[in-house]
């Protein structure tokens, strides 16, 4: 995995060091000797990665790390702070101020490359995540999440660790904070409660006796159910190897006994930070890809989503020698309906209507809006006699529906409806919609308000 890693530092020999051991680790790497040319080469360069002294002249690693992670454009950029000071003070006002991660000089190889690694696997997710956020912005759907910023989330938290006078000390402190923190001390329970209790964020401790964290932090990686949720690990001060194993595993953040209660909080504010955002990407995507297969007024599915259905359905029925119908619905009347009443009434008319078809078909059909005030219903393993039915039962629920209208008296529609299904095995998606459209034509033809079945 190869990224872009700027490296700030005001002493060159530092910066040369740096940039020495992530070369050779095949990294590209970009440098800025102080805060405020930082956050421009950043803008200019967009790095995977920041690399930040704290002390430095004209501004200092805090302040250059808060406008990183004020501006828009970077603050999903994982910044990392290096210092030569090392009190759990500093930690903390380096996390305080937006860092993700916090080494302190001289670096050792072991404890940078895995913290580098995990945290631009972070950024790449992260990265296609917007991407594809982006993607249904383009396309009209809705803006891209916001970072949270406030210091202030909060929430629920499994710790899994055998360690009572530990654990309960911790749990204790995360509750005072106002998080929901829970303890399990036995790896078997701690999955199954992981699992079922959406869960934010989860502490495993490694040092559980006669058992690997590891291995549970594994499992909470591979289940569904937590697969997205951050894991942050206790380890001892001796343990710089598993740690690093944890950290290509996929673990997210670590805390080392004696654990330091407000080190503790800014680690997990900034594990809830990431993991919210994510969050609230994924939930944006999962909103684009369904506004991007519905119809916005009715809600039914659009006419593209339709024919791809409709295309896999026809094959599906064809090699199983199922029958399969298809309804083509069209308001009687319509364009007289908006003129007196509206183009919002009319509106409101066809909302009702979809919900009209909507409750008068089965879960497996499938009901579209085809265009305007036409609409289409797919019904696997149906034939004509049944469809027809089907068909009848829309078509009177509509004749006998009061429409409302949000004011004045509630208006009475009619509809016709073509009925058709599959014929054969060279019969093909197209010729059906194509007969449904002349049954209704036929419908509409002969009266209107009735269903007519295709004639071949
Ligand atoms: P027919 O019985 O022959 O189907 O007559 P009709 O008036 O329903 O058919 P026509 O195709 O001439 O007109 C359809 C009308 O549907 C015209 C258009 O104004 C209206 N319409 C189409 N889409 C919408 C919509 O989204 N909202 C509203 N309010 N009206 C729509
Ligand atoms: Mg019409
Ligand atoms: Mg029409």
């Amino acid at each position: 995995m190869t990224a872009r890693v700027l490296v700030v530092d005001d002493v060159p020999a530092n910066v040369k060091l740096l940039e020495a051991k992530l070369s050779a680790e095949y990294y590209e790497v970009i440098t800025a000797v102080n805060g405020q040319q930082a956050i421009e080469v950043a803008e200019a360069e967009m790095p995977d990665i920041i690399l930040l002294d704290v002390m430095m002249p004209i501004m200092d690693g805090f302040t250059a790390c808060r406008k990183l992670k004020e501006n828009e454009r970077l603050r999903h950029i994982p910044i990392i702070m290096v210092t030569a000071l090392d009190q759990p003070s500093d930690r903390v006002q380096g996390l305080m101020s937006g860092a993700d991660d916090f080494i302190s000089k001289p670096i050792k190889n072991n404890p940078l490359f895995p913290r580098v690694r995990s945290l631009i696997r972070l950024k790449m997710m992260t990265d296609e995540l917007r991407a594809r956020d982006l993607t249904g912005q383009n396309l009209g759907l809705g803006d891209l999440p916001g970072w949270e910023d406030s210091g202030d989330i909060k929430g629920r938290i499994l710790i899994v660790d055998d360690q009572a006078r530990s654990s309960g000390r911790v749990s204790g402190a995360l509750n005072e904070a106002g998080h929901q923190a829970q303890i399990v001390d036995d790896p078997a329970e701690a999955l199954r409660q992981g699992k079922a209790g959406a869960f934010d964020l989860i502490i495993v401790s490694l040092s559980i006796r006669n058992y690997d964290g590891l291995r549970l932090c594994s499992q909470f990686r591979t289940a569904e159910e937590t697969r997205n949720v951050p894991l942050l690990i206790i380890v001892e001060d001796s343990e710089d190897s598993r740690l690093a194993r944890g950290l290509d595993m996929g673990i997210n953040d670590y805390l080392v006994r004696p654990i330091e209660s407000n080190e503790l909080f800014a680690r997990i504010r900034t594990q809830l930070r990431w993991h919210r955002y994510e969050d609230r990407l994924r939930r944006n995507l999962h909103l684009s890809l369904q506004m991007a297969v519905t119809d916005a007024l009715t809600g039914l599915y659009n006419r593209r989503y339709m024919e791809t259905h409709l295309q896999i359905q026809t094959a599906r029925a064809k090699e199983e020698e199922r029958p399969i119908s298809l309804l083509m619905i069209d308001i009687d009347f319509f364009k007289n309906i908006n003129d007196a009443h509206g183009h919002d009434a009319g509106d409101k008319i066809l909302k009702q209507f979809a919900s009209g078809i909507s409750r008068n078909i089965r879960g497996i059909d499938l009901a579209c809006r085809f265009g305007g005030e036409e609409f289409v219903v797919i019904m696997p393993e149906t034939d004509m006699a049944i469809a027809s039915l089907v068909a009848e039962r829309i078509r009177q629920h509509t004749e006998t529906f009061s429409f409302d209208i949000g004011g004045g008296e509630p208006v009475q529609v009619t509809a016709s409806i073509g009925v058709t299904s599959l014929m054969g095995a060279d019969d093909t998606p197209e010729a059906i919609l194509k007969r449904a459209d002349q049954a209704l034509y036929r419908a509409k033809h002969e009266g209107r308000n009735r269903v007519s079945e295709h004639i071949v």
